[in-house]
């Protein structure tokens, strides 16, 4: 029984007595002639310290999030960011095209004199952690402007008028503080399209928005900056002119971004000669600006472990592995027979990858890290914006070696390509009903179409997977010499990094790109 339930009990059961007790005051009651007034008393207390008791385990609940609960009245805008563009590296292009809204901020006036009408509603659409907040920020930063902060799910309650309440709060305290930039994280929370379900709180709160963002009159000096990571999702009303009309989409960095984002989050650590940054910046393809801010901090960490003076690149190495693989496990406690499994595992992701030329192998390890026992580091090339349907088959090949090199050795399969399945599957997915790359045609499925004839896709799906893990068997069974090398060279040392790995297919003359 839950706690408050139980104290509940007890204070009706106190409240009923003190109530009995106190008309037994003017009107005795049978019974109860004997009770004294100090056992009146302290039933009266018990009662009261009782129902103060139950009101602190049951705090009213907030209507508004923490956010806005901030005094209304000091008066002083407290969320002024001290951000500005030169804190966000690369995004030129996004930064120039919000220098127009910057000079509005600013100059409202020049815009007024002139009619013209200032988009009210920008939204940032992309892969997490590639810098849209910072983005907003900085545009506040730059303009000196309040930042009001709210996340899409903040506004989600079960309670009906709850969220439409919380936006009007919101749009509210940004006019009394304008000028001010309104940001609203995670949007698809409350944003996306209506008919998908019929959540009636969830609608009122979306048409809130809507009536919010159309009241705004010229004179506000407001901007409401909304990011998403699914604007696939939002519903068509929000995105029309004059309320989130200006799409702009932040990716992940290319090479010279990644470049200056290193920079900067390495600006004030004690970096060794031995750090070049490009060089770094070209190890991490396909990593955001998140994860490349991580990467710096964790390097920091790691050499103030060591007690050393200066980040050597020994330490941006050790960071990396960190952020993309996770926290590495001391003294794990594996079976001899698992560790086997996972040296072929991991021995025929690489041999497969360096095979069909997928990405760069930089490492190869079998010293568990976050949930895996095993992985294999690997970036691509260089910055790729269009795959062509060979290059995802070889993802897919790629990502099914693991468990294709246990099968040839062990005659088994095990648990550990989950995750490899999981990947394999949603390219192959995407393939069918994105790309149109399977006999279904060159088309894009709906969602509609995707929900109702899900058996015929799945089949597709199969088709592909079945395809490329056959090409992995047939792989891992032409290089069988190289795959127990590197195997055993894992359970050795547990760990082969790239130079290594090339020597091991120089020794058998193996070149890349096996055309098949
Ligand atoms: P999400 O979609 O998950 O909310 P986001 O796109 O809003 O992520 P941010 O929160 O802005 O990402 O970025 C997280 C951190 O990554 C920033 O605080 C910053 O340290 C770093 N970062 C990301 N992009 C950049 C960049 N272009 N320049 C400098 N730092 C960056």
């Amino acid at each position: 029984m839950k706690k408050n339930t139980i104290v509940l009990f007890f204070l009706v059961f106190s409240t009923i007595t003190s109530i009995l007790l106190l008309i037994n005051c003017f009107w005795p009651i049978a019974g109860l002639e004997y009770i004294t007034r100090t056992d009146r008393l302290a039933v009266w207390a018990i009662t009261a310290i009782l129902f103060i008791y139950y009101r602190s385990l049951n705090p009213k609940p907030q209507l508004a999030p923490s956010m806005l609960a901030v005094e209304k009245d000091n008066g002083k805008a407290k969320d002024k960011p001290d951000v500005s563009f030169k804190d966000v590296a690369g995004l030129e292009e996004i930064k120039e095209e919000l220098q127009e809204t910057i000079d509005f901020m600013i100059n409202p006036e020049k815009y007024r004199r002139m009619g013209a009408k200032i988009p009210k509603g920008i939204l940032f659409y992309g892969p997490p952690g590639t810098g849209k907040t910072l983005l907003a920020k900085a545009v506040a930063g730059e303009t000196n402007s309040t930042f009001l902060y709210a996340s899409g799910s903040e506004f989600v309650e079960k309670y009906v008028g709850v969220g439409a309440k919380r936006v009007r709060t919101l749009f509210e305290k940004a006019k009394k503080e304008a000028p001010a930039i309104i940001f609203i994280d995670e949007i698809d929370a409350i944003g996306s399209r209506r008919n998908q379900d019929s959540n009636n709180e969830k609608d009122q709160t979306l048409n809130q928005l809507l009536v919010e963002l159309d009241g705004f009159n010229t004179d506000d000096t407001v901007i409401v900056i909304g990011a998403t990571n699914r604007i696939d999702l939002l519903d068509e009303a929000l995105l029309r002119p004059g309320r989130f009309d200006r799409h702009i989409y932040v990716g992940n960095p290319n090479l010279p971004a990644r470049e200056q984002i290193l920079t900067v989050h390495t600006k004030n650590k004690p970096l060794d000669e031995t750090i070049d940054i490009k060089a770094l910046a070209k190890k991490t393809t396909g990593l955001s600006g998140a994860q490349l801010a991580n990467i710096a901090n964790e390097a920091a960490i790691i050499a103030v472990r060591k007690n050393k003076k200066h980040i050597s690149i020994e330490e941006f190495e050790a960071a990396i592995e960190r952020v993309i693989a996770g926290l590495e496990l001391k003294n794990p406690n594996i079976l001899e027979k698992e560790r086997k499994v996972v040296a072929f595992h991991e021995a025929g992701h690489a041999l497969v990858a360096k095979l069909l030329d997928t990405e760069i192998v930089q490492k190869i390890s079998i010293i568990p890290r976050g949930q895996a026992l095993g992985y294999v580091l690997k970036f691509p090339d260089e910055d790729r914006y269009l795959l062509s349907q060979k290059e995802l088959e070889d993802k897919i090949t790629t990502l099914l070696a693991g468990r294709a090199a246990e099968q040839v050795i062990f005659k088994e399969i095990t648990t550990g390509a989950k995750d490899d399945l999981k990947k394999a599957t949603s390219i192959a997915r995407e393939m069918v009903c994105s790309y149109g790359m399977s006999p279904l045609g060159t088309l894009a499925l709906d969602e509609y179409y995707i929900k109702y004839n899900y058996d015929t896709i799945r089949l597709e799906i199969k088709k592909i997977t079945d395809r490329n893990y056959g090409r992995a068997l047939e792989l891992i069974q032409d290089n069988l010499q190289i795959l127990h090398t590197i195997a055993e060279r894992l359970l050795e040392k547990e760990t082969i990094d790239s130079q290594e790995l090339d020597l091991i297919f120089k020794k058998y003359q193996r070149t890349t790109n096996y055309a098949m």
